[in-house]
């Protein structure tokens, strides 16, 4: 699950469309994925909380309820900043763990930072010795 997140950041569309159940699938192509995230830098991505429970864990257990990984992301996209939030879901096809859909918390643009304000991407540097260089 936490394998999608590493995608984003180094930017595999392969693997983020693979990762897709394939009801999610149907709703978006891999061209467009492709395009996306070349567009887009991602700046912060943190796992809050995952279920990370295992296959087998799983299949096994008592408890059907999907997994669900929170987390939080910073990208630039298009010289915007965006924040983002989101519980996701995960189910299993094909012997894998496949993004089924998530709960968006939060998705909004960011004013860009003064100069000298704290960056947003959690480093502990000023904006504009940080993110403000990939503008
Ligand atoms: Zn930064």
């Amino acid at each position: 699950m936490r394998s999608r997140y590493s995608a984003y950041a180094s930017n595999n569309a392969d693997y983020i469309y693979q990762t897709y159940a394939e009801q999610s699938k149907a709703q978006q192509s891999l061209t467009d994925i492709a395009a996306w995230a070349s567009q887009t830098q991602w700046l912060r991505l943190s796992v809050l909380q995952s279920d990370d429970i295992t296959l087998d864990e799983y299949i096994h257990g008592n408890d059907k309820t999907l997994p669900v990984v929170h987390f939080i992301a910073f990208y630039l996209h298009d010289k915007t900043f965006y924040h983002m939030e989101e519980a996701s879901r995960f189910t299993i096809e094909d012997q894998q763990w496949r993004y089924l859909d998530g709960d968006i918390i939060t998705h909004q643009a960011l004013k860009t930072p003064k100069r000298n304000d704290p960056c947003l991407c959690g480093s502990t540097k000023k904006f504009k010795q940080c993110c403000n260089l990939k503008l």
